[in-house]
């Protein structure tokens, strides 16, 4: 699946497939949830194609895509972590090793994919550069990362280093307005931080319901309405800096909103905050947000911090 936003990249990757340069080792680098995995896969699988489309799409109908369909392709490697294992191991990478030393069966190449790459640990990373620096002939290394920074600098100079586009809000909506949801684009999209492959996850998650429920709760401290404390208890236990991403996406499309002095595009969770909340004291918040995200992953008392962030909300007056 190629998504609408990775079909300048997927051109130029054609084209130097065409002209038979694409580099043997690349490195994708990119943000989760906005369909990183599936162009990887898509990329291995038209690399291995007997008879790609004119634009480069595997052909689905090959003996080569239907060994890959079945997960037992002989020129394909895909190198993950193992189910309970928190690190790609050394064993992995030297069973791919060995991998390409073996000769092509049919496919025209043969891939590997290495993902998430920066889970590799430092006996995995330096066992792959070998096979880095001396690449084995028509064979390409595919790596995907969404931590490029925690890969070994050795690792990042050997490959050719890829980015993955994130989608501007407007591609990601529109994508998003053509898939099947029982939820709302905006709201699952202002929920999922703008990533489109994470809002079309959430439509079917217990995380919306979070979401709302927290979005109603500093609306209500807003308005006055409620006890802090009775609030506080439900959220001890969450995830604190996904509440403050939420509250700081928040803020920012109530003051994107406040700028063009129009409520109407906010989503139905946002509008009751629009009323109740000036640009000024949107600042303030977001400052204080800020500042409140140094302590989220580690909070000295957590109830603590919750309560700290509705009383951000609540009326001054
Ligand atoms: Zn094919």
């Amino acid at each position: 699946m190629i998504y609408p936003w990775q079909t300048a990249l997927w051109a130029t990757l054609q084209r130097a497939r065409e002209g038979d340069h694409l580099p043997h080792a690349l490195l994708f680098q990119g943000e989760d949830g906005c369909g990183n995995e599936a162009f990887v896969e898509d990329l291995a699988q038209s690399l291995l194609c007997l008879n790609p489309t004119a634009s480069g799409h595997a052909c689905q109908q090959c003996r080569s895509c239907h060994v890959l369909a079945s997960q037992a392709h002989p020129d394909f490697m895909p190198v993950m972590l193992h189910e309970d294992r928190q690190a790609i191991l050394v064993e992995q990478i030297r069973e791919l090793n060995h991998f390409l030393g073996l000769s092509r069966s049919y496919s025209p190449r043969r891939v590997v994919i290495i993902s998430p790459a920066e889970r590799m640990n430092i006996n995995a990373a330096n066992s792959l550069l070998k096979s880095l620096e001396e690449p084995a002939a028509d064979t390409h290394i595919l790596l995907l990362s969404a931590h490029p920074g925690s890969l070994l600098p050795t690792i990042r100079s050997r490959c050719q280093q890829m980015r993955l586009p994130v989608p501007d809000s407007d591609a990601a909506l529109q994508w998003l307005q053509q898939q099947t949801l029982q939820h709302s684009p905006e709201t699952l999209l202002l929920a999922a931080r703008g990533k489109p492959l994470t809002a079309f996850d959430l439509d079917s998650s217990e995380t919306l319901g979070h979401y709302g429920e927290w979005l109603r709760h500093i609306s209500e401290c807003a308005q006055g309405q409620g006890s802090i404390t009775a609030k506080s208890a439900q959220w001890e236990k969450f995830d604190k800096t996904l509440l403050l991403d939420w509250q700081l996406d928040a803020v920012n499309s109530l003051l994107k909103q406040a700028l063009i002095a129009n409520s109407a595009g906010l989503p139905g969770e946002l509008q009751a905050l629009s009323g109740a909340i000036n640009k000024q004291r949107l600042w303030e918040i977001h400052t204080k947000l800020l500042a409140m995200k140094a302590l989220a992953a580690h909070p000295l008392n957590p109830r603590l911090l919750i309560e700290d962030m509705l009383m951000l909300w609540q009326a001054r007056y």
